[in-house]
């Protein structure tokens, strides 16, 4: 059958060779040690799930208005006030199916053939894709490991010409594991300043950060940005509910309404039961987020210390989410075991089939000298999966 030239140009994720392979050996038996993991190892609390039996028990079980339940947005916008200084109306914010939604949905609300997209490197795999689908076109800042893989005031003055429609900011970041500081951010707004040019800031990582991080949303530097930026946001990561689709964004009124139309036609309303436990979670105080974030601290220091000590490995201490993001090209080069390593793609390669742990290539994140380990996985496999990688690396 007839396949789009728009469905054809999307490229099947170059992660997904190694995670298939990975099954496979798991599936035949081998004790494989995964790093692959983009979501907590953690399950939803019990209050949230508790929620959603007694919403669908109420009947909450129809459609909704198409950009959410107004108790919902509402719910969001005090979030958005009270942990994050920002001041929304219910009306400026949008409920979606996930903060990938939200973000697929702002590139299609905002961008017109040919609007160039900045980005840096590392990025999110879904962001060029996300731009391509909209007939944008992305454009990467190289970010330096030197500069903690952070871009420079610089460096985004560069990239802006009379193309440039928008930058995306996510921190703290996927892949990277780091995090830009308040001054940074500061830094970065302030190239912005008397351009036309809308900021998407993915804050999903928000209440993952580490050590003496501090989280700030780009809207809250000042005016200024406050008036040019979509913030996006959703419940997955830091309430272990990433099957449940929940994400938002909030922002300029022609944009969030743009969005709502678009969402009216493709999806209607995100899932009616799951909008009611969201509230229950946004409005609930519990020490299950701040419980799950020191645990994935304990975690992502050990790794980091580990990863450093084996020769050939650079990897800065993560600052946020739940990603190490290792360069190793110092290995690229080598024959390890009759197999030449060129590139991420084949470290990860003769990694898994030679030591059985998996890591994600850096090359669909930008950075092909990087490899990524998740470390949203127990302290046992960590020790278990980094000990292989030292024994492999140091024949
Ligand atoms: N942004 C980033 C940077 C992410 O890592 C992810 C999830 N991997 C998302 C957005 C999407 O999250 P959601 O589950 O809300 O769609």
């Amino acid at each position: 059958m007839k396949v789009s030239k728009r469905a054809g140009a999307v490229q099947p994720s170059a992660t997904i060779a190694v995670s298939a392979r990975a099954k496979e050996l798991k599936a035949q038996g081998v004790d494989v040690v995964s790093f692959g993991a983009g979501e907590p190892d953690f399950d939803t609390p019990d209050y949230i799930k508790d929620s959603a039996v007694q919403a669908m028990k109420a009947g909450h079980t129809g459609y909704t208005a198409a950009a959410g339940v107004i108790e919902l947005r509402a719910a969001i916008a005090d979030k958005l006030q009270k942990e994050n200084g920002l001041k929304y109306t219910p009306e400026q914010v949008i409920v979606t199916i996930g903060a990938k939604h939200a973000i697929y949905e702002a590139m299609q609300a905002v961008l017109d053939p040919g609007d160039e997209v900045i980005m840096q490197a590392p990025y999110w795999v879904t962001y060029p894709d996300a731009v391509k689908l909209a007939d944008g076109l992305p454009k990467v800042i190289q970010a330096d490991r030197a500069k903690g893989y952070k871009i420079t005031p610089q460096q985004l003055k560069d990239a802006i010409n009379e193309k440039t429609v928008m930058l995306i900011i996510n921190s703290p970041n996927n892949p990277g594991g780091f995090s830009y500081s308040p001054e940074e951010l500061a830094a970065l707004a302030e190239v912005l300043e008397g351009t036309e040019v809308v900021v998407l800031s993915d804050e999903i990582y928000e209440k993952l950060i580490y050590g003496d991080t501090k989280f700030i949303s780009f809207a809250s530097i000042s005016n200024d940005a406050y008036n040019r930026t979509l913030t996006v946001n959703g419940l997955s990561k830091a309430f272990a509910m990433t099957g449940w689709r929940l994400g938002y964004a909030a922002g300029p009124l022609e944009v969030i309404k743009a969005m709502g139309r678009l969402q009216s036609h493709m999806t209607s309303n995100p899932v009616t039961f799951v909008q009611q436990a969201a509230v229950t979670a946004l409005t609930t105080t519990t020490d299950v987020v701040q419980e799950m974030r020191t645990e994935f601290e304990r975690r992502g220091k050990y790794m980091a210390q580990r990863l450093n000590s084996i020769e050939g490995v650079v990897c800065p201490e993560p600052t946020g989410a739940f990603y190490c993001f290792p360069d190793v090209s110092n290995h690229y080069g080598r024959n390890i075991n009759g197999t030449e390593i060129k590139s991420s793609l084949d470290f990860a390669k003769a990694l898994l089939e030679q030591a059985n742990v998996a890591v994600v290539p850096g090359l669909p994140f930008g950075c092909d000298d990087n490899v990524r380990l998740s470390f949203a996985c127990s302290l046992e496999q960590i020790t278990k999966g980094l000990d292989r990688i030292e024994k492999w690396l140091n024949q």
